[in-house]
């Protein structure tokens, strides 16, 4: 099968699973995730698949499914400012930068973060600012932020990452309740917390201040 088929086919996917975004759609069609994963999962059942995938360090890249409803539900627009916490292999900052945001993305791993930068920029990807840092407790110097995404399972909604959050914003986050893993979309109105959960998730942890201690690093959250 050739990419232009396989594209289509993961279009149409996503498509019959309520992505109905066509700018989410848009994003992820342009760009070849392959580039993000480690060469044994480049075959399109693996890179495509509904499954989580190893990136090192005992890190994973989210499925593509779950990429897309996260994206969508950030619901981000060309003049959106927005923070993702865990930059892991890069491909979630990629899509939200083909959105046409700008886009901060914070990775305590040092290793993951110069990797995804090589990669990003070997696809001529420009509005992308990476920072090594624990990101718990977000990254005060641009904020506010208009949009926020953590891509790593937290026990509870970071403070400091909602104090940046700008008024009338959104953020979109994994969290623990009980043992069990829910992506959480949250909007700030008049400074307080709108939450709702959307679907079930199964994320690394968010290491930090604010996240889980690390000791307990190895483990995931929830399943
Ligand atoms: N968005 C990524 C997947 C993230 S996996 C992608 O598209 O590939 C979760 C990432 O969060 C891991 O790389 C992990 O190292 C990172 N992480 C965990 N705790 C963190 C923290 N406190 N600050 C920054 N990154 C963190």
């Amino acid at each position: 099968m050739n990419a232009k088929i396989i594209n289509g086919k993961i279009i149409n996917g996503l498509s019959s699973k309520g992505i109905d975004s066509s700018a989410v759609l848009g994003a992820i069609a342009k760009i070849p995730r392959e580039s993000f994963v480690a060469p044994p999962f480049r075959h399109s059942d693996m890179c495509y698949g509904e499954s989580p995938l190893p990136i090192g360090h005992n890190q994973t890249i989210s499925s593509i499914y779950t990429v897309a409803l996260m994206t969508q539900a950030l619901s981000v627009d060309k003049s959106h400012k927005v923070l993702e916490i865990g930059t892991g292999s890069g491909y979630q900052a990629a899509v939200l930068s083909l959105l046409g945001a700008s886009v901060f993305t914070v990775e305590r791993i040092r290793d993951l973060s110069m990797q995804a930068r090589t990669v990003i920029e070997s696809l001529n990807l420009h509005n992308i600012i990476f920072i090594v840092g624990d990101g718990s407790i977000g990254y005060g110097e641009y904020a506010p932020y208009d949009r926020i995404m953590i891509t790593a399972c937290s026990p509870d909604i970071p403070a400091p990452l909602f104090a940046q959050l700008a008024e009338g914003g959104i953020m979109v986050v994994p969290i623990e309740q009980n043992g069990t893993q829910s992506i959480c979309v949250i909007e700030k109105k008049n400074g307080a917390i709108v939450a709702k959960n959307i679907a079930p998730a199964n994320f690394v942890k968010l290491i930090g201040k604010n996240g889980y201690e690390a000791q307990k690093s190895s483990q995931r959250c929830g399943f």
